[in-house]
């Protein structure tokens, strides 16, 4: 059976169910298995698969100890009628070329298609990882495979064991998208709460009313004042607080995690870059076996390592790009190996990738320094010291050997959302943009016969930044602003973004930083 321990420690010893009811390993690492890619997938009857079929594979193979048989329940559940294609992520050819400044996208070169991950319930490439979780975590409880090692090396608040009655509550930080959608998949999960923190003032007016007027008996929902980095790492010393964690455990309460640290939100996402390359091979644009090369909008570093995961699976990767906005830590980083966080923090159009900490570049680490624990420990320890650290030369050079980068101003995206609509006939969002920004800039691998662009968020998401980059004059309300939108382009809102505006509001709270365990000890007592 496959077992995960952290990335900092070769402990402690979780199967995938006590790893995902855990979320974050007790010594402040990620959820990490040696096994990734000694078993691959079979790619021989890819082309006839559906994304059921490919989520069953992918999650069989990556989560040992849950039966097919619960797989194939999640599976049903998570993605039978919750999105609105039959594809789920469907994939699009972009009918131009990427813009005019793309001086290396010739005629002879990759065509380039957009995999849309946005036709979940919240609008967000985050549902498809997010329908998945809640599914994954009822199934954890009462796990007959726990009591075996009931005393846990890392103490009693660290027991990954269930008592029979336990009931979990959910802390999630939201750079705006992640909050949603786990308040989608986790109200009035049975037996679950789930609390959300996001930056007050920092994300968009629609992705502030998704959040606010979510209903749910189980759902609680709160503004801090400071911004993501701040809720990230202020959830993270919740889970690492013991007495906290001892106070709840004898009321019956375990706190676990929504966002991409935890393996059960990671695992779910592999399976939409199977899919983009099973729709490649049925619409005849590549063979099988042939390279492609994924660009990945990216902040946490989640979705790209999921992009990694698949290759370690067999897929065959040309290159994953790493396409950042204006907050380029990432892209700084995978250029000169120096992580460094000691920069200003941009509030841009693009909020679900204003992320100066980079939670899952900590397993990729792991993974390209072939398991040295010690070596992450390290650098993560002088990143929570000085904010920043620095690669050996030789990790560097194997990162950039699958790695590229890329990032996009705030004017380069606006252009870049009115460059592919006039070549494409095509509206993005603005974290779309940035990818569609660097592809433009970047030369495809050598090897590449398709480029493929995650689109992660539908455009009226942001409906202001896309019509501001349209050159359409917006009304200041954003639901007079998607209709705006809608008319100039012929496309339409989500219903459940352009019925937001009816809906009544829930939730007001906003606390400071230092407020926020003592909001979640409450939620947690009122289970
Ligand atoms: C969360 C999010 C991202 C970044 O995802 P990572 O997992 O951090 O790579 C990009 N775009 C949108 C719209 C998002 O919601």
């Amino acid at each position: 059976m496959a077992m995960y321990h952290s990335t900092r420690s070769q402990e402690p010893a979780l199967n995938s169910k006590q790893a995902i009811r855990t979320g974050i390993a007790p010594d402040g690492g990620l959820c990490v298995c040696d096994d990734l890619g000694t078993a691959t997938l079979d790619l021989s009857e890819l082309a006839s698969k559906s994304y059921a079929d490919i989520a069953r594979d992918v999650l069989g193979t990556l989560l040992t100890d849950y039966s097919a048989a619960e797989i194939a329940a999640c599976v049903e559940e998570a993605y039978g009628d919750t999105f609105a294609s039959g594809e789920v992520t469907p994939l699009v050819e972009l009918a131009g070329e990427l813009g005019e400044d793309c001086e290396t996208c010739g005629d002879a070169g990759p065509a380039t298609y957009v995999l849309e991950l946005w036709h979940g319930p919240t609008s967000a490439f985050k549902d498809v990882a997010l329908q998945m979780l809640p599914r994954l975590m009822a199934r954890t409880a009462n796990d007959g495979a726990c009591s075996a090692d009931a005393s846990s090396p890392c103490g009693a608040a660290a027991n990954p064991c269930a008592a029979a009655d336990e009931k979990i509550m959910i802390v999630t930080a939201t750079s705006g998208d992640t909050g949603k959608a786990a308040l989608a998949g986790f109200s009035d999960a049975p037996g679950t709460g789930i609390t959300v923190f996001y930056p007050e003032g920092k994300v968009s007016r629609v992705q502030e009313l998704q959040m606010s007027t979510q209903e749910g008996g189980n759902v609680h929902v709160c503004g801090i004042r400071g911004n993501f980095d701040d809720a990230q790492s202020a959830v993270k010393q919740i889970f690492a607080n013991k007495e906290l964690a001892e106070r709840l455990g004898e009321q019956g309460v375990r706190l676990s995690s929504a966002n991409s640290i935890n393996v059960g939100r990671l695992v779910p996402q592999v399976a939409y870059y199977f899919a983009a390359y099973a729709q490649l091979l049925r619409a005849e644009r590549i063979q099988p076996g042939d390279a492609v090369e994924f660009c990945v909008p990216t902040g946490n570093f989640g979705d790209i390592l999921a992009g990694y995961y698949a290759k370690r699976l067999g897929l065959p990767v040309a290159k994953l790009i790493v396409a950042s906005d204006k907050n380029n830590v990432l892209c700084d980083f995978l250029t000169t190996g120096t992580y460094d966080r000691n920069r200003p923090f941009f509030t841009t159009t693009s909020p679900s990738m204003d992320i100066l900490i980079s939670s899952n570049l900590e397993r990729m680490l792991y993974y390209l320094s072939d398991g040295d624990c010690e070596l992450v420990a390290q650098l993560m320890d002088e990143l929570a010291a000085s904010g920043s650290y620095t690669l050996p030369a030789d990790l560097l050079a194997r990162i950039q050997e699958l790695f590229g980068c890329g990032w996009a101003d705030e004017d380069q995206v606006a252009d870049a959302i009115a460059t592919c609509w006039d070549l494409n006939d095509y509206l993005i969002d603005p974290h779309t943009a940035c990818g569609y920004h660097v592809l433009g800039e970047l030369a495809p691998a050598p090897d590449a016969k398709a480029r493929v662009l995650l689109s992660t968020a539908n455009p009226y998401k942001f409906p202001r930044a896309v019509a501001d980059a349209l050159g359409l004059a917006c009304p200041e309300d954003d639901f007079a602003c998607m209709e705006v939108l809608s008319d100039a382009t012929g496309t339409e809102a989500p219903e459940q973004l352009a019925t937001l505006q009816d809906k009544p509001i829930l939730h007001t709270d906003v606390v400071d930083v230092d407020g926020m365990a003592a909001h979640v000890e409450a939620a947690a007592l009122a289970l």
